[in-house]
């Protein structure tokens, strides 16, 4: 891997999901692009956020990422992952086993990318860049910066 920008930023996601989730009982993004400078993900919504709310997610999405979280992984069967998560997304429906990974207890969801160790290791602060809302689509543009 070139300059390691994808897992810091692809682990704020996880947590930027959950906090969705928590804040707005929304589902998780329903699609998302990192890449080094910014990185966006998309959210069946119902409207665009306020200034009170966009601050509130940052404030706990850099909360989330001070506690030093560890990273971790377990592999879990097909049948066990359709109880506990949304399987929309699986990629290859043949697969046996599926990879759950946990953020602390903060979250714990089925991905194949990689991940920071440890959320220290994100070593820059989660700053939302701006929101836009059409088409009952919430994108959230952010990026980590000093
Ligand atoms: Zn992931």
């Amino acid at each position: 891997m070139a300059k390691d920008y994808y897992a810091p930023m692809h682990t704020t996601e996880h947590i930027l999901n959950r906090t969705m989730v928590r804040k707005f009982n929304c589902d998780r993004s329903f699609s998302n692009h990192i890449e080094r400078k910014k990185s966006k993900c998309d959210y069946v919504f119902s409207r665009d956020l306020t200034e009170d709310e966009i601050t509130d997610i940052e404030y706990k999405v850099n909360k989330e990422i001070a506690k030093n979280h560890s990273v971790t992984e377990d592999f879990i069967t097909i049948e066990e992952a359709s109880r506990k998560f949304n399987l929309n997304r699986l990629p290859d429906p043949d697969i046996e086993k599926v990879r759950v990974v946990h953020i602390g207890n903060y979250d714990s969801c089925l991905c194949i990318g990689e991940h920071v160790p440890n959320t220290k290791f994100i070593e820059e602060k989660f700053k939302i860049i701006s929101t836009s809302f059409d088409n009952n689509v919430l994108r959230i543009r952010f990026k980590l910066r000093n």
